[in-house]
Protein backbone atom coordinates (compact mmCIF):
# COMPACT_ATOMS: atom_id res chain seq x y z
CA UNK A 1 0.00 0.00 0.00
CA UNK A 2 1.18 3.65 -1.16
CA UNK A 3 0.21 6.70 0.58
CA UNK A 4 -1.82 8.08 -2.13
CA UNK A 5 -0.28 11.69 -1.40
CA UNK A 6 2.72 10.39 -3.07
CA UNK A 7 1.47 10.12 -6.49
CA UNK A 8 2.41 12.24 -8.93
CA UNK A 9 -0.27 13.26 -11.61
CA UNK A 10 1.71 11.43 -13.83
CA UNK A 11 1.81 8.00 -12.02
CA UNK A 12 -1.64 8.20 -11.32
CA UNK A 13 -2.23 8.70 -15.07
CA UNK A 14 -0.02 5.23 -15.61
CA UNK A 15 -2.39 3.35 -12.87
CA UNK A 16 -5.23 4.23 -14.32
CA UNK A 17 -3.96 3.41 -17.40
CA UNK A 18 -3.47 0.30 -16.36
CA UNK A 19 -6.56 -0.61 -14.84
CA UNK A 20 -8.55 0.29 -18.22
CA UNK A 21 -9.32 3.60 -16.89
CA UNK A 22 -10.22 6.88 -19.31
CA UNK A 23 -7.25 9.23 -18.37
CA UNK A 24 -9.95 12.06 -17.02
CA UNK A 25 -10.20 9.50 -14.06
CA UNK A 26 -6.61 11.27 -12.88
CA UNK A 27 -8.03 14.71 -12.56
CA UNK A 28 -10.89 13.53 -10.95
CA UNK A 29 -8.85 12.51 -8.51
CA UNK A 30 -6.57 15.33 -8.27
CA UNK A 31 -9.68 17.63 -7.72
CA UNK A 32 -11.12 15.42 -4.62
CA UNK A 33 -7.99 15.35 -3.08
CA UNK A 34 -6.47 18.72 -3.62
CA UNK A 35 -9.46 20.82 -4.33
CA UNK A 36 -12.67 18.74 -2.43
CA UNK A 37 -9.88 17.74 0.15
CA UNK A 38 -11.91 14.28 0.97
CA UNK A 39 -10.08 12.07 3.75
CA UNK A 40 -11.58 8.55 2.72
CA UNK A 41 -12.17 7.40 -1.31
CA UNK A 42 -15.65 6.26 -0.07
CA UNK A 43 -16.34 10.31 -0.64
CA UNK A 44 -15.70 9.59 -4.88
CA UNK A 45 -19.06 9.91 -6.39
CA UNK A 46 -18.16 10.34 -9.51
CA UNK A 47 -16.39 6.76 -10.07
CA UNK A 48 -17.38 3.45 -10.20
CA UNK A 49 -17.81 0.97 -7.45
CA UNK A 50 -15.15 -1.47 -8.76
CA UNK A 51 -12.65 1.56 -9.24
CA UNK A 52 -13.13 2.96 -5.69
CA UNK A 53 -12.67 -0.49 -4.31
CA UNK A 54 -9.60 -0.75 -6.03
CA UNK A 55 -8.29 2.55 -5.13
CA UNK A 56 -8.58 1.46 -1.25
CA UNK A 57 -6.34 -1.82 -1.80
CA UNK A 58 -3.95 -0.07 -3.87
CA UNK A 59 -3.81 3.22 -1.72
CA UNK A 60 -4.09 4.91 1.96
CA UNK A 61 -4.60 8.24 3.26
CA UNK A 62 -1.58 9.26 4.99
CA UNK A 63 -2.24 11.92 7.87
CA UNK A 64 -0.22 14.32 10.34
CA UNK A 65 -1.00 14.99 13.64
CA UNK A 66 0.03 18.85 14.76
CA UNK A 67 1.63 18.47 18.58
CA UNK A 68 2.56 22.00 19.15
CA UNK A 69 1.59 25.21 17.49
CA UNK A 70 2.84 28.83 18.46
CA UNK A 71 2.56 32.07 17.31
CA UNK A 72 3.95 34.88 16.95
CA UNK A 73 2.58 38.12 14.53
CA UNK A 74 3.23 36.72 11.12
CA UNK A 75 3.94 33.57 12.14
CA UNK A 76 3.03 30.40 13.23
CA UNK A 77 5.35 27.36 13.96
CA UNK A 78 3.80 23.46 13.98
CA UNK A 79 5.65 20.77 15.55
CA UNK A 80 4.14 17.79 13.04
CA UNK A 81 3.94 14.10 14.27
CA UNK A 82 3.94 12.01 11.42
CA UNK A 83 2.22 8.33 11.61
CA UNK A 84 5.75 6.37 12.76
CA UNK A 85 5.90 9.22 15.70
CA UNK A 86 8.69 10.97 14.04
CA UNK A 87 8.03 14.51 14.55
CA UNK A 88 9.91 17.78 12.01
CA UNK A 89 8.65 21.60 12.01
CA UNK A 90 6.96 23.66 9.38
CA UNK A 91 6.47 27.34 9.95
CA UNK A 92 3.95 29.69 8.15
CA UNK A 93 4.85 33.08 7.35
CA UNK A 94 2.35 35.77 6.14
CA UNK A 95 4.01 38.06 4.18
CA UNK A 96 2.43 40.93 1.69
CA UNK A 97 2.20 38.48 -1.58
CA UNK A 98 0.87 36.04 0.50
CA UNK A 99 1.18 33.03 2.33
CA UNK A 100 4.37 31.27 2.50
CA UNK A 101 5.17 27.83 4.32
CA UNK A 102 8.65 26.41 4.91
CA UNK A 103 8.50 22.89 5.19
CA UNK A 104 11.35 20.17 6.24
CA UNK A 105 12.50 17.45 4.33
CA UNK A 106 14.02 15.22 6.48
CA UNK A 107 13.56 14.26 9.86
CA UNK A 108 17.11 15.09 11.40
CA UNK A 109 19.47 16.44 9.31
CA UNK A 110 23.11 14.83 8.83
CA UNK A 111 24.57 18.25 7.08
CA UNK A 112 25.96 19.30 10.51
CA UNK A 113 27.19 22.61 9.65
CA UNK A 114 28.38 24.06 12.80
CA UNK A 115 25.75 26.81 13.57
CA UNK A 116 22.45 25.33 12.44
CA UNK A 117 20.13 23.29 15.07
CA UNK A 118 18.60 21.39 12.87
CA UNK A 119 21.56 18.98 12.61
CA UNK A 120 22.11 18.17 16.22
CA UNK A 121 19.62 14.85 15.66
CA UNK A 122 21.09 13.00 12.70
CA UNK A 123 18.86 11.77 9.68
CA UNK A 124 16.13 9.42 11.08
CA UNK A 125 14.54 9.52 7.30
CA UNK A 126 13.48 10.98 4.55
CA UNK A 127 10.19 12.59 4.51
CA UNK A 128 8.28 11.40 2.03
CA UNK A 129 6.38 13.73 -0.99
CA UNK A 130 3.50 12.83 0.32
CA UNK A 131 4.55 14.00 4.10
CA UNK A 132 5.78 17.14 2.27
CA UNK A 133 2.21 17.55 0.28
CA UNK A 134 0.49 16.80 4.01
CA UNK A 135 2.28 19.87 5.62
CA UNK A 136 0.62 22.26 3.16
CA UNK A 137 -2.76 20.33 3.74
CA UNK A 138 -2.80 20.20 6.96
CA UNK A 139 -1.63 23.70 7.64
CA UNK A 140 -4.36 25.20 4.94
CA UNK A 141 -6.69 23.07 7.24
CA UNK A 142 -5.65 24.72 10.58
CA UNK A 143 -5.98 28.11 9.27
CA UNK A 144 -8.23 27.87 6.68
CA UNK A 145 -6.39 30.09 4.29
CA UNK A 146 -4.76 28.98 0.88
CA UNK A 147 -0.42 28.83 1.14
CA UNK A 148 0.77 30.31 -1.97
CA UNK A 149 4.88 29.92 -1.60
CA UNK A 150 6.29 26.81 -0.29
CA UNK A 151 10.31 27.39 0.55
CA UNK A 152 11.93 23.87 1.18
CA UNK A 153 14.05 25.31 4.38
CA UNK A 154 13.00 23.58 7.49
CA UNK A 155 14.92 20.63 8.30
CA UNK A 156 16.64 18.29 6.29
CA UNK A 157 18.94 18.61 2.88
CA UNK A 158 16.70 18.60 0.46
CA UNK A 159 19.09 17.43 -2.02
CA UNK A 160 19.72 14.95 0.19
CA UNK A 161 16.04 13.30 -0.06
CA UNK A 162 16.36 14.61 -3.82
CA UNK A 163 13.78 12.48 -5.59
CA UNK A 164 11.12 12.74 -3.15
CA UNK A 165 11.31 16.40 -3.35
CA UNK A 166 11.18 16.33 -6.82
CA UNK A 167 8.18 14.47 -6.97
CA UNK A 168 6.86 16.80 -4.44
CA UNK A 169 7.44 19.79 -6.93
CA UNK A 170 5.66 18.09 -9.49
CA UNK A 171 2.86 17.35 -7.09
CA UNK A 172 1.88 20.53 -5.82
CA UNK A 173 2.79 22.45 -9.10
CA UNK A 174 0.19 20.52 -10.97
CA UNK A 175 -2.91 22.31 -11.56
CA UNK A 176 -5.57 20.29 -11.28
CA UNK A 177 -4.19 19.86 -7.90
CA UNK A 178 -3.23 22.24 -5.37
CA UNK A 179 -1.23 24.42 -8.09
CA UNK A 180 1.22 26.26 -6.46
CA UNK A 181 3.29 28.00 -9.44
CA UNK A 182 6.68 26.88 -9.75
CA UNK A 183 8.14 30.20 -9.36
CA UNK A 184 6.55 30.39 -6.00
CA UNK A 185 8.79 27.15 -4.86
CA UNK A 186 12.14 27.35 -3.21
CA UNK A 187 14.60 24.81 -2.77
CA UNK A 188 17.59 25.69 -0.05
CA UNK A 189 20.66 23.49 -0.53
CA UNK A 190 24.13 23.25 1.21
CA UNK A 191 26.02 22.18 -1.53
CA UNK A 192 25.10 18.72 -3.05
CA UNK A 193 26.98 19.30 -6.24
CA UNK A 194 26.17 16.07 -8.25
CA UNK A 195 22.13 16.82 -7.39
CA UNK A 196 22.80 20.33 -8.34
CA UNK A 197 23.98 19.08 -12.12
CA UNK A 198 21.15 16.87 -11.48
CA UNK A 199 18.51 19.36 -10.94
CA UNK A 200 19.49 21.81 -14.21
CA UNK A 201 17.85 19.06 -15.92
CA UNK A 202 14.45 19.34 -13.65
CA UNK A 203 12.03 20.57 -16.05
CA UNK A 204 9.87 22.86 -13.48
CA UNK A 205 11.40 26.81 -13.04
CA UNK A 206 11.94 26.18 -9.27
CA UNK A 207 13.63 28.59 -7.01
CA UNK A 208 17.31 27.73 -6.33
CA UNK A 209 19.11 29.05 -3.11
CA UNK A 210 22.45 28.35 -1.73
CA UNK A 211 23.55 28.09 1.29
CA UNK A 212 27.13 29.91 0.96
CA UNK A 213 27.79 31.40 4.19
CA UNK A 214 31.89 31.66 3.17
CA UNK A 215 33.87 32.72 0.30
CA UNK A 216 36.64 30.56 0.46
CA UNK A 217 37.43 27.32 1.02
CA UNK A 218 38.74 27.45 4.44
CA UNK A 219 36.22 29.55 6.30
CA UNK A 220 33.22 27.70 4.74
CA UNK A 221 35.10 24.06 5.41
CA UNK A 222 34.96 25.46 9.40
CA UNK A 223 31.89 26.15 9.20
CA UNK A 224 30.03 23.78 6.75
CA UNK A 225 31.34 19.89 6.76
CA UNK A 226 29.75 19.73 3.41
CA UNK A 227 32.38 21.63 2.38
CA UNK A 228 34.83 18.75 2.79
CA UNK A 229 33.11 16.86 0.54
CA UNK A 230 32.40 19.29 -1.96
CA UNK A 231 34.58 22.07 -1.80
CA UNK A 232 33.34 25.81 -2.64
CA UNK A 233 35.26 25.28 -6.10
CA UNK A 234 33.38 22.52 -7.58
CA UNK A 235 30.33 23.85 -6.13
CA UNK A 236 30.54 27.30 -7.89
CA UNK A 237 31.39 25.72 -11.15
CA UNK A 238 27.75 23.13 -10.86
CA UNK A 239 26.17 26.56 -10.11
CA UNK A 240 27.77 28.48 -13.11
CA UNK A 241 26.51 24.93 -14.77
CA UNK A 242 22.79 25.32 -13.56
CA UNK A 243 22.71 28.95 -14.92
CA UNK A 244 24.37 28.07 -18.02
CA UNK A 245 21.62 25.41 -18.48
CA UNK A 246 18.13 27.62 -16.56
CA UNK A 247 17.56 31.07 -17.67
CA UNK A 248 17.22 31.72 -13.48
CA UNK A 249 19.00 33.96 -10.80
CA UNK A 250 20.15 31.76 -8.04
CA UNK A 251 20.34 33.39 -4.74
CA UNK A 252 23.23 32.71 -1.95
CA UNK A 253 22.21 32.82 1.42
CA UNK A 254 24.42 34.25 3.70
CA UNK A 255 24.55 34.14 7.91
CA UNK A 256 26.26 36.90 9.42
CA UNK A 257 27.84 35.57 12.08
CA UNK A 258 29.62 38.05 13.96
CA UNK A 259 33.12 38.57 13.58
CA UNK A 260 33.09 35.20 11.69
CA UNK A 261 32.08 35.71 7.98
CA UNK A 262 31.46 39.18 7.82
CA UNK A 263 34.53 41.25 7.64
CA UNK A 264 34.51 43.90 5.15
CA UNK A 265 37.42 41.71 3.31
CA UNK A 266 35.38 38.79 3.00
CA UNK A 267 32.46 41.00 1.58
CA UNK A 268 35.02 41.80 -1.35
CA UNK A 269 35.97 38.41 -1.64
CA UNK A 270 32.11 37.66 -1.61
CA UNK A 271 31.81 40.18 -4.38
CA UNK A 272 34.77 38.69 -6.77
CA UNK A 273 33.28 35.04 -6.16
CA UNK A 274 30.16 35.47 -7.91
CA UNK A 275 31.42 38.78 -10.03
CA UNK A 276 29.29 38.51 -13.49
CA UNK A 277 26.65 35.56 -12.41
CA UNK A 278 23.28 35.72 -12.79
CA UNK A 279 22.30 35.89 -8.23
CA UNK A 280 21.78 37.38 -5.48
CA UNK A 281 23.14 37.67 -2.10
CA UNK A 282 20.53 37.19 0.85
CA UNK A 283 22.00 38.12 4.30
CA UNK A 284 20.44 36.42 7.01
CA UNK A 285 20.78 38.23 10.70
CA UNK A 286 21.83 35.09 12.23
CA UNK A 287 19.48 33.70 14.79
CA UNK A 288 21.18 32.87 18.24
CA UNK A 289 20.29 29.50 19.36
CA UNK A 290 20.65 28.24 23.15
CA UNK A 291 23.92 26.17 22.63
CA UNK A 292 26.22 27.36 20.24
CA UNK A 293 29.16 30.22 20.44
CA UNK A 294 27.84 32.37 17.50
CA UNK A 295 26.58 35.40 17.88
CA UNK A 296 24.60 37.50 15.63
CA UNK A 297 26.81 40.29 13.56
CA UNK A 298 25.30 43.56 14.67
CA UNK A 299 23.31 45.82 12.71
CA UNK A 300 26.40 48.06 11.73
CA UNK A 301 28.42 45.27 10.85
CA UNK A 302 25.66 43.90 8.47
CA UNK A 303 24.76 47.17 6.80
CA UNK A 304 28.70 47.63 6.51
CA UNK A 305 28.81 44.41 4.78
CA UNK A 306 25.99 45.21 2.64
CA UNK A 307 26.96 48.45 1.73
CA UNK A 308 30.57 46.73 0.70
CA UNK A 309 28.58 44.19 -1.44
CA UNK A 310 26.28 46.76 -3.06
CA UNK A 311 29.12 48.75 -4.29
CA UNK A 312 31.00 46.46 -5.76
CA UNK A 313 27.72 45.02 -7.89
CA UNK A 314 26.12 42.57 -6.23
CA UNK A 315 23.09 42.08 -5.69
CA UNK A 316 22.17 42.18 -2.14
CA UNK A 317 19.07 42.13 0.14
CA UNK A 318 19.03 41.26 4.13
CA UNK A 319 16.29 38.94 5.08
CA UNK A 320 13.09 39.67 7.26
CA UNK A 321 12.75 38.60 9.73
CA UNK A 322 10.27 36.11 11.15
CA UNK A 323 9.73 33.89 14.00
CA UNK A 324 13.23 34.56 16.06
CA UNK A 325 10.60 34.78 19.75
CA UNK A 326 9.59 31.70 19.09
CA UNK A 327 12.29 29.75 17.80
CA UNK A 328 10.74 29.40 14.42
CA UNK A 329 13.41 31.09 12.36
CA UNK A 330 16.27 29.61 10.32
CA UNK A 331 18.55 26.85 11.75
CA UNK A 332 16.28 27.21 14.93
CA UNK A 333 14.09 23.84 13.94
CA UNK A 334 14.70 20.81 15.44
CA UNK A 335 13.46 17.18 15.44
CA UNK A 336 12.16 16.29 18.83
CA UNK A 337 12.63 13.09 20.47
CA UNK A 338 9.98 11.37 22.51
CA UNK A 339 7.98 8.76 23.53
CA UNK A 340 5.30 7.88 21.61
N1 LIG B 1 19.79 22.17 4.25
C1 LIG B 1 19.28 23.23 3.43
C2 LIG B 1 17.93 23.67 3.86
C3 LIG B 1 17.87 24.38 5.19
S1 LIG B 1 17.62 26.03 4.82
C4 LIG B 1 20.29 24.34 3.35
O1 LIG B 1 21.30 24.27 4.03
O2 LIG B 1 20.12 25.24 2.56
C5 LIG B 1 17.94 26.82 6.27
C6 LIG B 1 18.74 28.08 6.04
O3 LIG B 1 18.96 28.71 7.29
C7 LIG B 1 20.11 27.77 5.50
O4 LIG B 1 20.57 28.78 4.67
C8 LIG B 1 20.90 27.70 6.77
O5 LIG B 1 22.26 27.81 6.53
C9 LIG B 1 20.32 28.86 7.52
N2 LIG B 1 20.56 28.82 8.97
C10 LIG B 1 20.91 27.75 9.71
N3 LIG B 1 21.03 28.09 11.00
C11 LIG B 1 20.72 29.40 11.08
C12 LIG B 1 20.62 30.31 12.15
N4 LIG B 1 20.85 29.93 13.40
N5 LIG B 1 20.28 31.58 11.87
C13 LIG B 1 20.00 31.94 10.60
N6 LIG B 1 20.06 31.13 9.56
C14 LIG B 1 20.42 29.86 9.79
Amino acid sequence: MESIYNMTFDKLNIYFHDLGEKSYRTRQLFDWLYIKRIKSFKEITNMKKEVIERLEKDFYFDALEIKAKEEAPLVIKYLLKFKDNNTIEAVLMKHDYGNSLCISSEVGCNMACSFCESGRIKKIRNVTSGEMVLQILKIEEDLKLRISHVVIMGIGEPFDNYDNVCNFVEIVNNNYGINIGSRHITISTCGIVPKIYEFSKFPYQVNLAISLHAPNETLRSKLMPINKVYNLDSLMEAIKSYLKENNRRVTFEYIMLNEVNDTEELALELANLIKGMNAYVNLIPYNETNNIGYKRSSKERIMKFYDTLKKNNVNVTIRREFGGNISAACGQLKTVKEAP
